[in-house]
């Protein structure tokens, strides 16, 4: 993964590429070594003169060279890809200088073209291009060991060769930004997908008006509380919430205001509960809440004090007339089924309305 992010931005790129330009000088290093021990046997010249020649040498002007570029990497970050760029340039010539007369070795110039390439950026790709041709026709001209060295024609296949680098080196750089523009889409439309499956799982799961879990949601947290209880023996309370003489509301004032009492009414829920239980909008004016963590007082206590809170509760759409709400509960105990639970709380909600309204019953089972 962190190799991942230096590939990625830019100062972890031109990092790495610092990185494997000291390995570069390392590996040289032991080529040349190798080099000479092979050939210094039919050679005029003596060992230590080869060594000085070409290993030592090169070796401290590669090495004064890239601390250079270190140095001027640190000062000048805003320039810091193009110092790179011509430090590597530099350092490909100390073995240009040194070896003319080593076959191909202009052919190292198309090391500095791939490097570039590196940053996905094309300018920099004409930039190494364009100062390789400079370097190679300053050479072939000026340069009488390396003139000495190539054939004309083998110029011309390099210029071929080597332009031919750039332009693949760029066409790469383009058809990486269209992959890139691409993947960048299609993971924009994953996401739009994703947000839009939240989005759709929500909506089946909430209540529009109240913002409140649903039917179908209550009832598949029961289930598993139920299935939970049974295992564990835990006991959890159920309240369903009745608003009083509701039809009167929609029929005194209107539907939409109907409407703003129900939803205020969910608020004041949702308010007063603790974060361990479940409110939800069971159907029309009624309410399910589902009490977890506490034993059957505290949860008749809690849910008594909603009831007397939503009774004082101000309602300006109704000239400030209360409203409240009947409450029937039940105790789910380890073994109870379903459908017996559900019922003990609905005849307690009963008894609630029968007693007046505006209180608060649990069943006693
Ligand atoms: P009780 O005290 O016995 O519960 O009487 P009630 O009038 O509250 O009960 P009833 O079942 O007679 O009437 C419930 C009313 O709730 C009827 C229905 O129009 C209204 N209602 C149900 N859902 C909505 C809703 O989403 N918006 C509005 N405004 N009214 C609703
Ligand atoms: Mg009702
Ligand atoms: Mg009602």
């Amino acid at each position: 993964m962190r190799e991942d992010k230096e590939w990625n931005d830019i100062a972890g790129l031109n990092r790495l590429i610092l990185k494997a330009s000291w390995w570069m000088v390392l590996v040289i290093i032991l080529l040349s070594v190798t080099g000479i021990l092979i050939t210094y046997q039919f050679n005029g010249k003596g060992l230590i003169q080869m060594a000085v020649s070409y290993v030592i040498l090169p070796t401290i002007y590669t090495v004064v060279i890239l601390t250079l570029t270190q140095v001027l990497y640190s000062m000048f970050r805003h320039w810091g890809d193009y110092i790179l760029l011509i430090g590597v340039f530099a350092i490909l010539h100390v073995y240009i200088l040194n070896f003319p007369f080593a076959q191909g070795i202009h052919y190292l110039l198309i090391i500095s073209v791939l490097i570039s390439a590196l940053y996905f950026q094309k300018e920099k790709v004409y930039f190494t291009g364009i100062l390789s041709l400079i370097s190679i026709f300053s050479l072939y001209f000026f340069y009488e060991p390396f003139a000495d060295e190539i054939a004309r024609r083998d110029i011309y296949a390099f210029i071929g060769i080597f332009i031919g680098f750039v332009f693949i080196s760029v066409g790469i750089i383009y058809r990486g930004h269209y992959l890139l523009k691409h993947l960048e889409e299609s993971i924009r439309n994953q996401e739009e997908l994703m947000v839009r499956n939240i989005m759709m799982d929500k909506a089946s799961k909430m209540d529009g008006l109240t913002d409140l879990y649903n039917h179908k949601t209550f009832h598949e947290y029961l289930d598993r509380l139920i299935e939970q209880s049974d295992k564990s023996q835990l006991s959890f309370q159920l309240a369903i919430i009745d608003i009083d003489n509701f039809k009167k509301v929609n029929d005194q004032f209107g539907h939409w205001v109907g409407d703003i009492v129900l939803a205020r009414v969910g608020e004041q829920l949702k308010l007063n509960v603790t974060p361990d239980d479940f409110v939800s909008r069971y159907g029309g004016e009624e309410f399910a809440v589902i009490l977890t963590e506490k034993g059957k007082k505290d949860s008749f206590q809690l849910v008594d004090e909603i009831r007397a809170n939503i009774s004082e509760m101000v309602h300006p759409e109704m000239d400030n007339k209360p409203v409240t709400v009947s409450v029937g509960m039940c105790s789910y105990e380890a073994g109870l089924d379903k459908e017996n639970f559900f019922k003990a709380a609905d005849d307690s909600l009963y008894q609630a309305k029968r007693n007046g309204k505006n209180q608060t019953v649990m069943a006693r089972i």
